[in-house]
């Protein structure tokens, strides 16, 4: 049965660690609007273990302005279970918000997102976690996995990428990830200053598809449901499949673009609607959304 996503009071906080930043690069080109980093950390404490898929559990401390001490947000851990490099070091990737004040119109700073970007290496952080609930990679690699990751939802794929190819050594099933932003620049771990993915282009199983805005100017959304169209019959075939499990990560948005392009290859968003239930039904539907 497919897990519900918890809310941010759920999480159990009291299992706390010291972090050093080891690195804090930013991953999107100076010229694309979204700031997004790729942000390396160490936690120096064998009680901290994780897995791919899992997120951390970020503490801001504030001024207790709005009664709290802290402020607490979650990252996705992009990283598999070799860390960066370093097992001890794993990687989040982090966009830098903003949001308007509905009453003073002003713009605001997200606070965990902006303390994380501004962090430099050397300085420590503190996190709770690691977190699992949304995403596993399953144990049986016969499983097909199709993934769809926009923006920094991503990140979690990288994790599961690069533990079935540069850890387990590769996958029986097919991997199947859709990777999208409003920009080419914005895409994360697949442009000029990081392209992660790429390494793992020449493996049998793994075949990565891009979508983008058709008009990033005019704020139209990114077009996932051509992206999916393109390769409509094999997305198609995957999701009959028994042995194909479903994974969705990013913002709030990415849901209605697959459900419009998957309600296309269905024949109507009705038919879709009865697959996706079946595949929560049947846990082979997994989607972290935020
Ligand atoms: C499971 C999970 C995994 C995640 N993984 C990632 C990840 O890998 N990378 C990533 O970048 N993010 C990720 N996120 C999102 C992340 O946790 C934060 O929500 C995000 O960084 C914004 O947090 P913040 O503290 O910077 O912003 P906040 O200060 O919390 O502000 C964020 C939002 O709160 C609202 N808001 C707050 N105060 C006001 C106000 N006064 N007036 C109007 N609106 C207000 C706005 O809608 C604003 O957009 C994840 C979330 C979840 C749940």
């Amino acid at each position: 049965m497919q897990q519900q996503q918890k809310k941010l009071s759920d999480y159990d906080t009291s299992k706390q660690f010291e972090a050093k930043v080891i690195s804090n690069e930013r991953i999107t080109p100076e010229e694309a609007e979204a700031e997004v980093r790729h942000i390396v950390l160490e936690v120096n404490d064998n009680a901290f273990e994780y897995h791919p898929g899992q997120n951390i559990g970020v503490l801001v401390p504030t001024d207790g302005e709005f009664g709290n001490k802290e402020h607490f947000r979650l990252y996705s851990i992009a990283s598999s279970e070799g860390g960066e490099g370093d097992r001890k070091q794993f990687a989040i990737a982090v966009r830098r918000c903003f949001y308007i004040d509905d009453f003073s119109g002003e713009r605001m700073k997200g606070v965990a997102s902006n303390y994380l970007c501004d962090r430099s290496p050397g300085d420590t952080i503190r996190i709770t976690g690691p977190y699992g609930g949304a995403f596993e990679l399953p144990k049986d690699e016969n499983i097909n996995l199709l993934m769809i990751g926009m923006g920094t939802g991503i990140a979690p794929f990288r994790a599961f990428v690069k533990q079935i190819y540069a850890e387990k050594g590769g996958w029986k099933g097919k991997v199947r990830l859709f990777f999208g932003a409003k920009r080419g620049l914005e895409l994360i771990y697949m442009n000029d200053v990081k392209n992660d993915f790429a390494l793992y282009y020449d493996k049998d199983t793994f075949q990565a598809f891009e979508a983008l805005s058709p008009r990033p100017a005019l704020d139209e959304p990114v077009a996932l449901d051509e992206a999916i169209e393109q390769h409509g019959k094999e997305v198609w075939e995957m999701v009959q499949d028994p042995l194909t499990n479903v994974y969705v990560a990013g913002q709030e948005g990415v849901m209605e673009r697959l459900d419009k392009a998957m309600g296309k290859l269905a024949g109507s968003e009705e038919v879709w609607q009865r697959k996706k239930q079946d595949l929560k039904d049947k846990g082979r539907w997994f989607e972290l959304i935020y």
